[in-house]
């Protein structure tokens, strides 16, 4: 079993309740906006960079005022990413096919391993 590299075989997009990839090894993913924003990978939101987040333009006069997340668009990255643009302005974020299939939120992918966990016993 050499392990396939992650690949969609259909992305759908939904700008109000999040993206579901159908992978061509017959895998279901789906994934809710807050899911993604979370685990948004970009230096920024990782601490990469090793400095406080910037806010910047983001910071609004209203701070209890949050609308709620959304999707303004998701952009192709290549042929292994998409690129999604956040209604909160945040939109550095690429998320790879590989990412996006390790953090599939399914009770699948989620179930510890079986096989190869723990000290082996003979
Ligand atoms: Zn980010
Ligand atoms: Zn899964």
């Amino acid at each position: 079993m050499t392990p396939q590299p992650a690949d969609p075989e259909h992305i759908a997009v939904s700008r109000t309740r999040g993206i579901m990839i159908d992978w061509k090894d017959g895998h279901h993913s789906q994934y809710s906006l807050r899911y993604l924003r979370d685990r948004c990978p970009c230096a920024s939101c990782t601490g990469a960079h090793g400095g406080t987040p910037e806010k910047g333009a983001a910071s609004s006069p209203f701070e209890m005022y949050k609308p709620a997340l959304k999707i303004e668009s998701v952009e192709a990255a290549g042929s292994y990413a998409i690129s999604i643009a956040w209604n909160d302005g945040h939109r550095t974020g690429i998320y790879t096919y590989d990412y996006l299939r390790s953090i599939c939120p399914c009770p699948e992918c989620t179930a510890p391993e079986q096989e190869n966990s723990g000290p082996r016993q003979e």
